[in-house]
């Protein structure tokens, strides 16, 4: 959705310039935790995913693939879940 919507302004930005606009929400996000704006969390935290899943976008990576590869529907390395690591 974020790719049919912003996929060819995301592109011809290049990976590097959006990266500097999810660390700008990064720290929008800071802001709202540190002032304890829930409604702003709620805001920054989509930035944060949007611009994410922009670079993913750039870069041909797919974000559903990669997260299931990394985060399975259980912990990893103690296979439980919850995880029951240490
Ligand atoms: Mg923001
Ligand atoms: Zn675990």
């Amino acid at each position: 959705m974020i790719d049919e919507i912003y996929g060819s302004r995301d592109t011809n930005r290049g990976v590097e310039r959006t990266f500097l606009w999810l660390v700008e929400e990064v720290g929008e996000l800071s802001e709202a935790i540190r002032k304890g704006d829930k409604e702003s969390m709620e805001e920054e935290i989509a930035d944060v995913i949007a611009w994410t899943v922009s670079i993913a976008n750039i870069v041909g990576i797919d974000v559903e693939k990669a997260i299931k590869k990394k985060y399975p529907d259980r912990c990893p390395k103690c296979k439980s879940k919850p995880c029951t690591c240490r």
